[in-house]
């Protein structure tokens, strides 16, 4: 089902918890909805399931206007935090419940329970309290439970928060998996910008219940269209500059302190304009010093993290500023104090006016 969302707002009083936000998800898509906390995801999915009314804008589920259509008739499958499952029934029964609702006959709700318990890998659990389950396998639950009524519109409202790491990490897995099973059109709400870039198809970032930037986890993360976007979904580097050389129209140099950065930018520049670099720390390469964007660095203090190893990094024109550097699969550990030469690529440095937010 394709969904569609034409400046939609609505307010709590007077915070504007979504704020005329436009968006268009195609059929079959997983689709996350990320940003910090009040920023207006839960709001966002609640008014598609149908729990709140918006204040302006249209809601579409294909062609078909939803304003003014009830929860319950929207064929809405939901998965809370909480997961929200019946503790005294069995696996069976809480996933049935719904269907129980629809009075769907007796033989088509086994055979539906049936299919749902195994796409979800729960079928030897079925006659099992729920309260007997592990979380993990209750998410499972919740999940069957969703997806039963064969829903148009699938919503997960931090379906994973609930779960220790390394479960989350497989079960995010599993929701792709399942997702890529019933194609089932997938809002996913989530804080966690490592959730949303490891399985989304698309991603929208909120900020203050508006819209910052839609794009695939790639585009976000390489071509963030603000720092706030850029902030949001990796650690980077900031360093503040003066616009030197507009340049050629695909590249500008700009001046911190002495040194001079090539920067790759497609916009027209005005020399003296004041801005923001920015680069990840797994740009950051230790070079010969023949390479673009390159300087002489001295070691401040090194991180082992096992498959990678981050490296502060102190460098004259920067001043008390330190540069974080991300090595993968890093050789002989580096002493502090050590001197190196680092280079940054033109390509992967991030240029924004410094009143942008
Ligand atoms: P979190 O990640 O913390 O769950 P969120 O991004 O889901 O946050 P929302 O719960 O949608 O954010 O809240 C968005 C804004 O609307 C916040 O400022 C919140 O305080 C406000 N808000 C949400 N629900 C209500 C309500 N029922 N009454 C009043 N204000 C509300």
């Amino acid at each position: 089902m394709r969904v569609r969302l034409n400046q939609v707002s609505k307010f709590f009083g007077k915070t504007a918890a979504v704020d005329n936000v436009s968006l268009e998800v195609a059929d079959g898509e997983l689709f996350f909805l990320l940003g910090p906390s009040g920023c207006g995801k839960t709001t966002l999915l609640r008014l598609l399931a149908g729990f709140y009314q918006p204040d302006a804008g249209q809601i579409f589920f294909g062609d078909h206007p939803m304003n003014a259509v009830a929860p319950e008739r929207r064929n809405c499958g939901m998965v809370f935090q909480n997961y929200a499952l019946w503790p005294h029934m069995t696996v069976e029964g809480n996933v049935a419940y719904g269907l129980d609702v629809r009075k769907i006959k007796a033989e088509e709700k086994e055979a539906r329970v049936r299919e749902a318990l195994q796409i979800v890998k729960m079928s030897e659990y079925a006659s099992r309290p729920v309260n007997q389950l592990s979380g993990g396998q209750q998410q499972r639950v919740a999940l069957a439970r969703a997806i039963v009524i064969r829903p148009d519109v699938l919503l997960l409202d931090e379906p994973l928060s609930n779960l220790d790491a390394r479960l989350r990490l497989s079960m995010r897995n599993e929701i792709r998996r399942i997702h890529a099973q019933t194609r089932i059109t997938t809002f996913y709400v989530t804080h966690d910008q490592s959730e949303a870039l490891s399985m989304a198809d698309h991603i929208a970032i909120l900020n203050q219940g508006r819209i910052e930037q839609i794009g695939t986890p790639s585009e976000l993360y390489c071509k963030p269209n603000s720092p706030f976007a850029a902030d949001f979904m990796g650690e980077i580097n900031w360093i503040d500059a003066v616009v030197e050389e507009p340049g050629s129209g695909r590249r500008v140099c700009v001046r911190s302190g002495e040194f001079l950065w090539e920067v790759a930018s497609t916009r027209p520049w005005i020399k003296g304009t004041e801005v923001r670099i920015g680069f990840r720390p797994e740009s950051v390469s230790f070079s010969h010093g023949s390479a673009e964007n390159s300087f002489p660095a001295t070691i401040l203090e090194t991180f082992y993290l096992g498959g990678q190893q981050e490296t502060l990094l102190k460098t004259g024109f920067l001043g008390d500023q330190s540069v974080r550097a991300l090595e993968i699969n890093p050789g002989k550990n580096d002493s502090a104090n050590k001197l190196k030469t680092v280079s940054i690529d033109a390509e992967q440095i991030l240029i924004f006016e410094k009143s942008s937010k």
